[in-house]
C-alpha cells in the first residue's frame, strides 16, 4: 500500500509538472498536486509530509516560471496562488488528520498493551444474538427479566451459548488453564457452573433494564473443572446498542477469599479465647451464680422436709418449697446455659436478637464484680427496640468486655462516685448501646490505640477485648466508638443496624 503510493504519488506530480509546464489551459492544473499530498498521507511522516508540500508548490512556481518568466500576468498568476493556497491548505488538513490517526492508533495500542499485559482476564464478547433474543422477551409482553425467567427457567443456559467470545488476552487462557482461544471459546459455556447461573440472571436483567455495566462475584471452572472464585465486570456500551462489542474484565479472587476465610476463622478462634479468657475473669461471679441458686435449692429442700416431717404435715407448704426448687434449679441451669454459650466454640450464627435480652443476661452475669467493686448500675433500656439480625452470643461478649473493663477502670476511684450505666436507645437504621462508667478516663493519645490487638495497659491485660469487640462490632455491620473525658470517665458506644420493615 505504502510503495504503490509512493509510486502513484511520483508519477501524479510528474504527470501534473509536464500537464502544467507544457499546457495552456486555463485553469489551474497545479490544483492537482493535492492529490499528491493525499496520497503522501500513506507512507510519509509529518516532515516528509512537509518537504513534499514544499516541492508540489516549488514545482508549481517552476512551471509557471519555465511558462512565464518574471512576467506577472493577471490570470496565470491568479491560478498559481490558487493552487499554492490548496496545496497549502490540503497540507495543513493531512497534518491535522496525521495526528488524530496518531492518537487514535496510539490509543488502540495502549488498549491492546493492556488487554494483552493486564493481570486482569479480559474478553471481548458478543451478544448480539443474546441482545435479540432479550428484545423477543420483551416483544412478547413480558415485563421484567425475572418474569422471563419464571417462564423460562432454562433461558439462561441458552444465554450462555448465545455470547459469543470474540477475543481474550493472555491472562484469559493462564487463569482458565486453556491453551488457546479457540479451545476456551468452545470449552466456555461448560465453565460456566450452576452456582453462576444466578449471577447471570442478575447480567441478563442489567441487559434488559438497559444498564452500561455490571458487576457480581461468583464461582467458575477452570478447564481443568478447578473452582475458582472471580470478581467480573461487564461493560455494556451504550454507544453499541446491539451489544456487539462487550468488554469482561475477570479477576481470580480465589486466593484472596481463602485467605478472608482462614482469617475469619482466625478471628473466631481468637473471639472464643477471649471468651473462655473472660470467663476466666468471671469465675467468682459465676460461682456465686450457679452456687446461689444451688444453695436456695437446699434451703427450700430442708423447709419442705420439715413441713412433711409435721405430725400433720402441710403438703400446701411442701408444694411450695417444690416449685421454689424447680425454679431455683432452672435458674441454675439457666446461667450454665449462658456459660456453655459463651464457652462454646459454636460457629457464629445470625438470628433476631433482642438487644436488651443480651444487655440484662450480661448484667447478671456479671453481677458479683458489679457487688464486690460497690458499682452503682443504671439501666435505660429502650422499650420496643426492632431486633437486630447477629449473634446473641458475640454480641454478649461485647457487652460484658465493656462493662469489665468498665468495672476495673472504676476499682481505681478511691473517694469518687462508681456508676456505671448502660443505655439502649434505636436511631434512624441502627439500634445504639451505650456503656458509661465513672472511671479516670483515657487521654486523647491513648484513643487511637485502645482498639488495637494487645494494647493493654493493665498488668495482667491481653489487650484483646476492644479489638475483638471492634471485629464483633463490624461483623454486624456496625461501629464502636470510645470517648472520655479524663477524670470524669469513659463512654463506649457500639451499634448494629437493624433490617426496616418497610425496607
Ligand atoms: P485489656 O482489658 O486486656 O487491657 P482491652 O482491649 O479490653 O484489653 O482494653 C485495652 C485498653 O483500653 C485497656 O488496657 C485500658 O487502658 C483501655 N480501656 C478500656 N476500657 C476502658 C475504660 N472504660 N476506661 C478507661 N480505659 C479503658
Amino acid at each position: 500500500m505504502s510503495r504503490f503510493s509512493q509510486l502513484a504519488a511520483i508519477l501524479i506530480a510528474a504527470a501534473v509538472f509536464l500537464l502544467d509546464t507544457l499546457t495552456t489551459y486555463d485553469i489551474a492544473v497545479a490544483v492537482l498536486y493535492v492529490t499528491v499530498v493525499l496520497l503522501s498521507l500513506n507512507f510519509a511522516s509529518r516532515t516528509g509530509l512537509l518537504l513534499i508540500a514544499a516541492a508540489c508548490m516549488g514545482l508549481t512556481v517552476l512551471s509557471y516560471m519555465i511558462e512565464h518568466g518574471f512576467d506577472l500576468p493577471s490570470e496565470p498568476l491568479g491560478r498559481c496562488f490558487v493552487s499554492l493556497a490548496a496545496i497549502g491548505i490540503s497540507t495543513f488538513l493531512v497534518l491535522r488528520l496525521k495526528t488524530s490517526i496518531s492518537v487514535l492508533a496510539e490509543s488502540e495500542q495502549r488498549y491492546r498493551t493492556i488487554f494483552l499485559a493486564t493481570g486482569v482476564a479480559i474478553l471481548e464478547m458478543d451478544f448480539t444474538e443474546l441482545k435479540v433474543a432479550i428484545d423477543d422477551f420483551k416483544a412478547r409482553g413480558y415485563q421484567s427479566a425475572e418474569a422471563a425467567a419464571q417462564s423460562d427457567p432454562d433461558f439462561v443456559r441458552k444465554a450462555v451459548r448465545l455470547m459469543r467470545l470474540t477475543n481474550a488476552n493472555n491472562t484469559t487462557l493462564t487463569m482458565f488453564k486453556a491453551k488457546n482461544i479457540e479451545t476456551f471459546k468452545s470449552a466456555l459455556p461448560d465453565l460456566v457452573g450452576q452456582d453462576m447461573e444466578s449471577s447471570i440472571w442478575g447480567l441478563l436483567a442489567a441487559i434488559w433494564d438497559g444498564k452500561s455495566a455490571y458487576e457480581s462475584d461468583t464461582a467458575m471452572n477452570d478447564m481443568n473443572g478447578t473452582r475458582l472464585t472471580i470478581l467480573y465486570n461487564v461493560a455494556l456500551p451504550a454507544d453499541r446498542p446491539a451489544l456487539d462489542l462487550v468488554l469482561i474484565s475477570i479477576m481470580d479472587v480465589t486466593a484472596r477469599r481463602e485467605a478472608e476465610d482462614g482469617l475469619h476463622a482466625a478471628q473466631a478462634e481468637l473471639a472464643h479465647v477471649t471468651r473462655v479468657a473472660t470467663l476466666g475473669e468471671l469465675t467468682v461471679s459465676i460461682a456465686h451464680e450457679v452456687n446461689q441458686p444451688l444453695a436456695a435449692v437446699v434451703t427450700n429442700g430442708e423447709a419442705g422436709l420439715r413441713w412433711l416431717k409435721r405430725p400433720q404435715p402441710d403438703l400446701t407448704e411442701v408444694e411450695a418449697s417444690l416449685r421454689r426448687i424447680i425454679s431455683d434449679a432452672q435458674r441454675a441451669s439457666e446461667v450454665i446455659r449462658h456459660l456453655r454459650a459463651l464457652a462454646s466454640k459454636a460457629i457464629p450464627q445470625t438470628i433476631p436478637v433482642d438487644i436488651n435480652e443480651v444487655i440484662e443476661e450480661a448484667i447478671e452475669l456479671v453481677q458479683r464484680e458489679i457487688m464486690n467493686n460497690r458499682i452503682g448500675v443504671r439501666l435505660e433500656l429502650a422499650g420496643n427496640l426492632p431486633a437486630v439480625l447477629g449473634d446473641p452470643v458475640q454480641l454478649q461478649q461485647v457487652v460484658i468486655n465493656l462493662i469489665i473493663n468498665a468495672i476495673q477502670a472504676m476499682g481505681t476511684n478511691e473517694h469518687k462516685a462508681r456508676q456505671l450505666s448502660v443505655t439502649s436507645s434505636a436511631g434512624d437504621d441502627s439500634i445504639r448501646v451505650g456503656i458509661n462508667d465513672t472511671g479516670p478516663g483515657f487521654d486523647a493519645g491513648e484513643a487511637a490505640n485502645l482498639f488495637n490487638a494487645f494494647y493493654t495497659t493493665k498488668p495482667e491485660g491481653m489487650g484483646m477485648g476492644l479489638s475483638i469487640c471492634r471485629s464483633i462490632v463490624s461483623a454486624h455491620g456496625g461501629r464502636i466508638s470510645a470517648r472520655s473525658e479524663p477524670g470524669l470517665g469513659t463512654s463506649f458506644e457500639f451499634t448494629i443496624p437493624f433490617q426496616k420493615e418497610d425496607a
